[in-house]
């Protein structure tokens, strides 16, 4: 007899309304997908070769023989070791001096440092814009903390002479770019080298993105998590190295992408005091403290990479070395089936034309599902082979004039990826006979 008047209170909705509309996420979709049926998945971006030795022996060392005290909690702004060395690392790039204690701050991968950025600077009607194609969280993250999203494409400019595809013809149009500014624009949010395309920014398009951002006063939120990955002796420029934009960038870093060791989530922010003591506020009242082994570990990592900075022997020269054989293996194999690759500049990932492909995957009448989703489900189920569709990386306006792509992470052992090639020839054997 007490049902209905507690059924009754049931009716009201649980959910915060900061949660509307952004339930969805492509990668626990894909992820089951791939699980359930992939024998090669270059779906998601991790590697599944191991962390350097010296990274798992200090990670070991921390554990076994270290100090008992690195079992407990230690400064919720980041391992003193960890911070110091970090400082010591970004003052030699970027060239000015930094506060271990009031420049750095160390997260649960840059995931958290993402969260922290925009619930610390992103009001209530701010507007922040972010260049699509994009790393998928941005958007709800910006939501969350109510502000709006602007988007602005990368527009690609195939090349005439019938060459493969560059992740730099895929570029902003600089007078679209300024049209987005306007008193409300509260931050831009940079990620290069760019997860899905691999486009790492040159100078003259940063001078461009940096003078906007001056010129209106507007914070860079700049995700360079694939900072080591660059290849074909490409520079990657940070951006809070440019005039004027030290003041209003918050750069983020993962571990997890620069020592091959996803699973540790241990990422970084740098930036002045003026930004990050309000994202140390955010940091104090919701994670506060990330796992002391870990960042130890980490720590230790930097300091011998600080000491072999430049050397053939660093991993920072070693693993983008390795990577960009990877690439062009990859790049090899889908070319040869007329999956066309755009060659990525940086990180790991390469995204790769799937408009010829259409008579393999059988169409479904009515479906508003994008073409790329269905092809990637389609391979997943049909061919053992698992990437992400492309438009999961756009807006939601914007979507269905980008589902000609998916993306590969190249990040693989060599079986893995000559696994992905076999796959390839056998489709492109059958597609013909
Ligand atoms: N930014 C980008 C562009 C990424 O690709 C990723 C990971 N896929 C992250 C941030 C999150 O990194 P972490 O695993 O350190 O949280």
């Amino acid at each position: 007899f007490l049902s209905h008047s507690l059924q009754a209170k049931m009716s009201r909705p649980v959910q915060a309304r900061r949660l509307e509309g952004i339930d969805k996420n492509i990668w626990v979709e894909f992820v089951k997908l791939a699980a359930t049926y992939s024998k090669v998945n270059l779906g998601q971006g991790f590697p599944d070769f191991p962390a350097p030795d010296f990274l798992t022996e200090a990670f070991s060392r921390a554990l076994g023989g270290g100090s008992h005290m690195l079992h407990q909690y230690t400064r919720a702004f980041g391992h003193p070791p960890l911070v110091k060395v970090l400082a010591q690392f970004f003052e030699k790039l970027l060239g000015r001096d930094l506060d271990p204690m009031t420049n750095v701050m160390v997260t649960v991968g840059a995931y958290q440092a993402l969260f922290c950025c925009f619930q610390a600077l992103v009001d209530e009607g701010d507007e922040v814009i972010i260049i699509e194609p994009f790393f998928d969280c941005y958007e709800p993250m910006v939501k969350m903390a109510g502000g709006t999203p602007v988007f602005v494409p990368l527009r690609p400019n195939p090349p005439k002479d019938g060459k493969l595809m560059s992740s730099a013809d895929w570029q902003l149009d600089p007078a679209e770019l300024a049209s987005k500014f306007s008193e409300r624009t509260k931050a831009i949010v940079l990620n290069s080298p760019n997860n899905p395309l691999g486009k790492v920014f040159s100078r003259g398009e940063l001078g461009l993105i940096a003078e906007l951002c001056v010129k209106h006063d507007v914070l860079c939120i700049s995700d360079e998590v694939y900072e080591w990955l660059v290849y074909d002796g490409k520079q990657h420029i940070r951006i809070a190295s440019l005039e004027g934009m030290w003041e209003r960038t918050v750069i983020i870093g993962s571990a997890g992408k620069t020592f091959s060791a996803t699973g540790w989530k241990v990422g970084w922010v740098v930036g002045p005091d003026r930004l990050l003591k309000h994202l140390r506020t955010v940091h104090q009242n919701s994670v506060y403290h990330c796992a002391t082994i870990a960042q130890e570990a980490v720590a230790q990592g930097f300091q011998r990479e600080l000491m072999l900075y430049g050397k053939p022997e660093s991993y920072f020269v070693q693993l983008p070395k390795e990577l960009q054989q990877k690439r062009d293996w990859l790049v090899q194999s889908l070319d040869a089936v007329g999956m066309k690759p755009i060659i990525p500049e940086g990180t790991y990932f390469l995204v790769a034309d799937i408009s010829q492909f259409k008579s393999d995957v059988p169409d479904v009448p009515n479906s508003d599902e994008p073409y790329d989703h269905r092809f990637a489900k389609w391979m997943v189920k049909n061919k053992g082979l698992a990437a992400i569709p492309l438009s999961a990386f756009y807006s939601e306006a914007h979507k269905n004039n980008y589902t000609n792509f998916i993306r590969f992470c190249f990040a693989k052992e060599e079986a893995t990826l000559k696994a992905a090639n076999e796959i390839l020839q056998k489709w492109k054997q059958e597609k013909t006979s």
